[in-house]
């Protein structure tokens, strides 16, 4: 199994004790989203990308996918998402450094707001969030691959 793989299962239960939708930041092919929607059936799961380049069976219907640029969508998503997030799995890093750092410039605050407190965040990036911890990871993980952090 994948890392990516072990802590998405991991924070399934975490995340169940959590009224909210789950956000997913980047559909891609889709591959995360298919274990997403299947690790939560009782959940609504919301996507943000540029555009639907997935496999069509891995396709969002038209009112969970939401196109454009997420630093558009993400801050003026509420009346679509309407409820604050249980879980947001981010995974628009790019291979740039210095790109990243100004993502997580602008990203930082919207996850923030869109976040229910006691909420959990799932990234490969580093985020300043100053009202969530960062939590341990399961064993087994490489330590800066990927960070969990909890709205408090
Ligand atoms: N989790 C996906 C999967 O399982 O296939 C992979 C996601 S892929 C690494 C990153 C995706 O994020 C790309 O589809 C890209 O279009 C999208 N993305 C990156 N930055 C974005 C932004 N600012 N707004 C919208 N989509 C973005």
């Amino acid at each position: 199994m994948t890392s990516q793989k072990i802590l998405l299962e991991y924070l399934v239960d975490k995340v169940n004790l959590v009224e909210g939708p789950v956000l997913e930041l980047g559909l891609g092919n889709g591959r995360t989203y298919d274990h997403l929607r299947e690790i939560y059936p009782d959940k609504e799961i919301f996507v943000f990308d540029f555009a639907m380049n997935c496999h069509p069976s891995c396709a969002p219907d038209a009112d969970h996918m939401i196109l454009g640029d997420i630093r558009d969508t993400l801050a003026f998503c509420a009346p679509r998402v309407r409820a604050q997030a249980s879980f947001a799995h981010i995974d628009i890093g790019s291979a740039d450094p210095t790109n990243d750092l100004a993502i997580v410039n602008w990203l930082a605050p919207l996850i923030d707001e869109r976040m229910a407190v006691g909420g959990f965040v799932l990234t490969a990036l580093e985020l300043d969030l100053p009202n969530f911890e960062l939590l341990e990871k399961p064993e087994g993980i490489h330590p800066g691959r990927y960070h969990i952090y909890r709205k408090f």
